[in-house]
């Protein structure tokens, strides 16, 4: 490892300064740079030999060809930051091998393919004092920074549907007429917290999907293009009126909406009709529904409030319902109610907020996989090794991520596209070397994953088009045969974004390898 500092301190240089070189780069420093790259192209084969004769079994083309189609056509030329970002990958991470060899008693190799390191392996070294002092770098991060912020979540996962399905009962008894506006059923508790891998600074955030159905005499008609190739992310809810005469002449509890006009019903009645209220041209319509269910929570908590030790106050939000809870002791969350319609069987919403970032308003919905990727998670974790790393790994990433990112200016990167790369590593590697061990390699894994997508600004979206998705996990048949669909195609169109995506990755890297040049007292 002679090397490893040298080349180490040039790379960092390298990548505070990411190469630009475009046509305005005169000719002198577009060759000094290309002798660096030849340098630096051959100083990896140095290190990489090194690491390998020491056991460090990463292979970057060995894993690319795994992960992704055969090699792209040469890069453009625009950037060639790319080799120095690999290159700070695999020296973080030699760092980090480097600190677990230099303790002799913990045999925990990061080479997850030798067996005899493993067998050596001794658990009870774990509850011994001295296995503190021989953690992983990480780990210590670990529970300093993010096993405390995380706290409680368990209970707190509980508490918040518990009591958004409360505040349901409540607002479906504030509802004027039943048959007339959606009838909201129990929430179901999606997204960071309730996955296990919730990581913030400030009031924790809890997302809580409310499925909405038709009331009587009325049906709700999912418009999505899946059978047509490529499923688009989005859809639209058309609301039909069934008629009710029968029913409203025999038991006078409904009112047939279909054969009395607008103008043939009571005022009163006018406002609780679900066509005017929540459509826009017989579509239901975003805005509209959350305003309508915004006032709905409003009138409700006024009736449950009193039995409650909180404040609620509500945020502006147009995509989901949002309460801030305060509660006596000071400690703040708030609660994102995101309602949603279920696509017909299936556990796929059309949803009034996605993952991603492109908020549709109007009648455009989102499609939602929230559940199913809950399964998955659910799913791995009976699968994986006790106190496996794997949601460890992206808490770490999605801490680097947060830390390194304006809370005012939204970000290119998003959680969500690291908890991709996650997902598709859960399938793609044995879910055995997900060990609590393993946790750098793993999460060197999935910075790769992130490096190779970037590089070919292609990153297929983990459910749709997926024939490799367990089957214990529901996906409609024609969304799981579906032509996969990249997230990274606004990347890929936008070279601006790109630019941006590069850069927020390069900090995330950064931030990581800030973690080893200066470890934790
Ligand atoms: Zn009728």
């Amino acid at each position: 490892m002679a090397l490893g500092p040298l080349i180490f301190m040039a790379v960092l240089a390298l990548v505070h300064h990411p190469l630009m070189v475009n046509d305005h780069t005169d000719v002198a420093t577009l060759k000094r740079l290309q002798e660096q790259e030849e340098v630096l192209q051959k100083e990896m084969g140095h290190l990489q030999t090194e690491l390998e004769q020491k056991g460090w079994n990463w292979d970057p083309g060995r894993s690319r060809e795994d992960w992704v189609t055969p090699d792209l056509a040469p890069e453009d030329g625009t950037w060639d930051g790319w080799h120095y970002v690999a290159l700070v990958i695999l020296i973080l991470f030699g760092c980090c091998r480097h600190t677990v060899e230099k303790e002799p008693t913990y045999d925990s190799s990061t080479d997850s393919s030798s067996t005899t390191s493993t067998e050596d392996y001794d658990d009870t070294d774990l509850e011994s004092d001295h296995y503190e002092a021989q953690q992983n770098p990480l780990e210590v991060f670990y529970d300093k920074h993010i096993q405390t912020a995380a706290g409680d979540l368990g209970s707190m996962c509980d508490f918040v549907e518990a009591f958004v399905n409360d505040l349901l009962e409540a607002c479906r008894n504030a509802l004027p007429y039943q048959n007339t506006l959606p009838l909201l059923e129990n929430c179901i508790g999606v997204g960071s917290a309730f996955e296990g891998w919730h990581v913030q600074k400030g009031p924790q955030a809890f997302s809580v999907l409310v499925p909405m159905v038709p009331p009587k005499g009325h049906s709700f008609d999912i418009e999505t293009n899946d059978s047509e190739g490529a499923p688009s992310k989005h859809g639209h809810i058309l609301v039909e009126t069934e008629c009710l005469c029968k029913r409203e002449r025999l038991l006078g509890d409904v009112v047939c909406f279909l054969h009395h006009p607008q103008r043939e019903l009571s005022e009163d009645m006018q406002g609780a009709s679900l066509m005017p209220v929540l459509c826009t041209s017989s579509h239901l319509d975003v805005d509209k529904t959350i305003h309508w269910f915004q006032n709905l929570v409003d009138k409700a908590w006024k009736s449950i409030g009193p039995k409650f030790n909180l404040t609620l106050t509500p945020q502006a939000s147009k995509t989901t319902c949002r309460l801030k809870l305060a509660f006596r002791s000071g400690r703040c969350i708030v609660i994102d109610i995101i309602l949603g319609v279920q696509q017909g069987d299936s556990l796929v919403f059309l949803a009034t907020h996605g993952t991603e970032i492109d908020h549709l308003t109007g009648t455009f919905w989102l499609k939602s996989f929230a559940v199913q990727e809950l399964l998955f998670f659910k799913w791995v974790s009976q699968r994986t090794p006790e106190d496996s790393c794997h949601l460890k790994c992206l808490q770490l990433i999605v801490y680097f991520r947060e830390s390194t990112s304006s809370s005012t200016h939204p970000t290119v990167l998003l959680n969500y596209h690291y908890k991709t790369c996650l997902m598709h590593l859960l399938l793609l590697q044995p879910l055995s070397d997900w060990g609590p061990e393993n946790m750098a390699p793993r999460l060197q894994d999935i910075l790769h994953f992130m490096h190779t997508a970037l590089q070919e600004k292609y990153l297929e979206h983990f459910l749709i088009g997926n024939i490799s998705l367990p089957i214990q996990i529901p996906m409609p048949k024609a969304l799981r045969s579906a032509e996969p669909l990249n997230l990274f195609e606004h990347l890929a169109q936008d070279p601006k974004l790109y630019a941006e995506a590069k850069k927020e990755f390069v900090a995330v890297v950064e931030q990581a390898r800030t973690l080893f040049a200066e470890p934790e007292e």
